[in-house]
């Protein structure tokens, strides 16, 4: 049968492949809508490739631009902004929406679609880190099906087929460690936004990359894991895995650990979640043991990336607390590569935003909304500080200034 996919966030890394992968296999899959931010340039390509029936772009601009490029009729198939957003991700003809749009953006039309009743295929993390458990219920409540395109949790979606729920002992995320794994923690105050931007591994966007390089991207997914298969968080653990074969694994309680293996590519991962129960030729290369490096094993350090352990902390917290520390992420991430900030201020912003911020109790998605407008708001004023701070000092800062108390969580 074939699925009709609405796909947000179509012109970032994970969009293109998804269209990769919907071109692979044209009778399976076919596009119906598009939404992206502002390459209308490749957007035009995709809308020429696919030919949806709507798409939307970032603002009105944008979409008057991309209209100019396109044949008369268009323009009242062009929409903008959140409400755009939504529509493509509404779309009657649409049962799957690829949610693919990065940062809390994706929040909305992500919630839109499930109380739409369509299935996701869910890459933005910030849905279920902002707001889990509202969207957790949601979902269940209109009966879809939550799908996971990031590696690490469509890793854990396959090894949990292998065991009943109650029989699960912990979830093991791995992570690549980035690329400043093996740096010590005073360098990474010299780092550069295009250091920072060089992963190892994986091709990504921007703001996922430098994430990775902070471990924030570990502590994002393991709140994203602790929603989508409802484990506590006290049996989430990160492990540090460089050669990103080993996607994630599942410990039973009988001591039997299942892992998902493959090379690192998205487009494994992508094929699963649209074809899930399924699975597809992918015709990608294969992975071949013999010829793998050693695969290495390490735990994080939670010293010299102590964002992961504040993304630990806020989800033990719970209420508003990982939507705040998702927002002073957001914002510190784009002062960093503004190069407003370095490279351990990122945690910092976090930290001192969570300090300053208290929890609430998540009632409804407005609630989830103002804290992460608060925690912009927040988190911009102490960016302003550091950066005052950063350009009156002349050298290098020698002192690692401490995380405030309270924030310090034992690894
Ligand atoms: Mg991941």
């Amino acid at each position: 049968m074939q699925k009709n996919i609405a796909l947000l966030g179509s012109t970032g890394s994970i969009g293109r492949n998804v269209l990769n992968v919907v071109r692979r296999f044209p009778g399976r899959f076919r596009i119906v809508s598009l939404a992206a931010g502002r390459n209308i340039a490749l957007l035009r390509d995709q809308i020429e490739a696919f030919n949806p029936f709507l798409v939307s772009v970032e603002n009105s601009d944008y979409a008057r631009e991309l209209a100019a490029m396109l044949p008369a009729g268009w323009s009242e198939k062009i929409l903008c902004g959140r409400e755009g957003n939504e529509r493509v991700a509404t779309i009657d003809r649409a049962d799957t929406v690829v949610s693919a749009i990065v940062g809390a953006a994706g929040l909305m039309p992500t919630l839109a679609a499930i109380r739409a009743g369509k299935n996701i295929a869910l890459a933005n993390k910030e849905t279920l880190v902002m707001a889990g458990d509202l969207v957790m219920e949601e979902a269940s409540r209109r009966k879809v099906n939550l799908l996971p395109i990031d590696s690490e949790h469509n890793a854990i979606f396959q090894a949990l087929t292998a065991g009943r729920r109650e029989d699960v002992h912990k979830i093991i995320l791995t992570a690549s460690g980035g690329p400043f794994r093996q740096k010590n923690e005073r360098d990474l105050w010299d780092v550069t936004p295009e250091e920072a931007l060089n992963h190892p591994n994986w091709d990504m966007g921007n703001k996922i990359s430098i994430d990775s390089a902070t471990l924030m991207n570990k502590g994002l997914e393991v709140i994203e894991a602790r929603w989508l298969f409802d484990i506590e968080v006290e049996n989430i653990e990160v492990l540090v895995h460089p050669q990103s074969i080993v996607h994630s694994l599942v410990e039973y309680i009988d001591g039997s650990v299942i892992a998902q293996m493959g090379i690192p590519d998205m487009r494994i991962p992508i094929t699963y979640a649209l074809s899930w129960p399924e699975r597809l030729k992918t015709g990608l290369s294969r992975l071949n043991l013999t010829q793998c490096m050693d695969l290495n094993f390490f735990p994080p350090d939670f010293n010299k990336f102590p964002a992961l352990k504040l993304a630990y902390h806020a989800c033990k917290a719970g209420g508003t607390k990982p939507a705040i520390l998702n927002a002073a992420n957001e914002v510190a991430v784009a002062s960093f590569l503004g190069k407003k900030i370095r490279f351990p201020e990122i945690a910092l912003v976090v930290a001192e935003t969570l300090n300053r911020l208290g929890r609430k109790d998540i009632k409804d998605i407005e609630t989830v909304l103002d804290a992460d407008l608060s925690a912009r708001m927040q988190a911009e004023s102490i960016v302003e500080a550091l950066s005052i701070k950063f350009k009156q000092k002349t050298g290098r800062q020698d002192e690692c200034p401490d995380l405030p108390p309270g924030l310090v969580m034992k690894s």
